[in-house]
């Protein structure tokens, strides 16, 4: 699905003595390369605040930690996710509420949220799926009119623009009053290992964030909060700070393969190729074919016979999840998420993709469809 080994190869001299430096002035942790990649990415996403931690999961649940929220309290989220987006919504002692998705972005129907406000509502978290902008206009509206707070889920959308009803233009993750990302490795920004960040255009909630992912402390042994142990480490923020300048060329590359798949998918019967709204650049974390009348798990048999790898994201969504089995949603009616669950496919898509490959994967799916 992903080939780190080549992208690697690309920028192996810069990565290998950046490691190299950090270990041999051994300032592994909060060092400067921290410092400094925290900067790169508050000027490249245009937010006031980042503040780097250990993961994506660890992103949100010491944003959602930062609201003070009280057990029970509810987030409402889509259930056409990864999983992490509600884990930590119940690990939090709060109540996920899910809301279909729209069908041809993917992502939070926006329409569909006001109806799942109650007063215990605090929370929405929109989550920029494959890469695709949620429709963020309208959530903030809604947002504004209950008094919620926005925590965008980033994770899989670095780098993709969204442009507003008055044709302004922000970057995903700082629409809303947090957002989240991850440097997984095969995020669209990924480091070797794990590493996440948080973003924030407002000052107090940023000094929360940065107080609660240090072990509740802004004074060294003075914890006023409880917290936790969330933080960056040195080798991958100096990787991080190597990829960055690059993560325009990456999104490219990655939209160069998504109109090659396209054209190729353009007139095959059944099947349906990623809708790019007029208001998202999509930065295709994911690229993912959407099949009628077609064996969606044989197809995917059939390619792996051919080597080719193919995912499916996600084959069970949050709702029908056994551990959310106490809020007892699994039979929540969220037609759209359960129509896509049957449906979607993802097909290879990283920054290295050449076109004799992209032919290789093409003709393999359209083998299958005609056989
Ligand atoms: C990857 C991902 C996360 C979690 O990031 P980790 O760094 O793996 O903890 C959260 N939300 C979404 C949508 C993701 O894709």
């Amino acid at each position: 699905m992903v080939d780190l080994k080549s992208q690697y190869s690309h920028i192996k001299s810069a990565v290998d003595s950046a490691i190299l430096s950090v270990i041999e002035k051994a300032e592994f942790i909060n060092g400067p390369e921290v410092v400094s990649f925290q900067a790169e990415l508050e000027n490249y996403l245009g937010a006031k605040h980042v503040i780097p931690c250990a993961n994506g999961t660890d992103a949100l649940q010491i944003a959602m930690m930062a609201l003070d929220l009280k057990p029970g309290d509810e987030v409402i989220t889509p259930s056409f996710t990864y999983i992490a987006t509600t884990e930590v919504i119940a690990l939090l002692g709060l109540v996920p509420v899910f809301v279909d998705v729209d069908p041809k972005t993917f992502c939070i129907d926006p329409s569909k949220i006001e109806a799942a406000i109650t007063s215990k509502t605090k929370v929405i978290v929109p989550v920029h799926l494959y890469g695709h902008s949620a429709d963020m206009d309208p959530i903030m509206e809604i947002a504004n009119k209950h008094n919620l707070v926005v925590i965008e889920d980033n994770a899989q959308a670095i780098g993709c623009e969204y442009t507003h009803q008055d044709g302004s233009v922000s970057k995903t993750g700082t629409i809303g009053h947090i957002g989240c990302t991850s440097f997984f490795p095969s995020k669209n920004l990924g480091c070797y290992g794990d590493g996440g960040a948080i973003c924030t255009n407002d000052s107090k909630l940023a000094d929360y964030i940065k107080k609660i992912a240090n072990h509740g402390q802004s004074v060294k042994y003075y914890h006023d909060v409880v917290g936790c142990n969330s933080r960056l480490d040195s080798i991958q923020a100096a990787i991080l700070r190597i990829k960055l300048p690059r993560l325009d060329a990456y999104c490219d590359a990655r939209r160069k393969a998504a109109d090659f798949y396209d054209s190729f998918f353009a007139d095959v019967e059944g099947v349906s190729t990623p809708h790019r709204d007029k208001n998202s650049k999509h930065v295709f974390h994911q690229y993912t074919l959407t099949l009628e009348g077609i064996d969606r798990d044989s197809l995917n048999a059939f390619l792996a016979t051919k080597d080719i790898p193919s995912m499916i994201y996600y084959p069970v969504p949050a709702h029908k999840q056994k551990m959310f089995e106490s809020f007892g949603c699994e039979n929540q009616e969220l037609p759209i998420t359960d129509w896509l669950t049957s449906r979607v496919l993802s097909l290879p898509m990283h920054t290295e993709l050449e076109e004799d490959q992209l032919n290789y994967i093409c003709s393999a799916v359209v083998e299958f469809i005609n056989q």
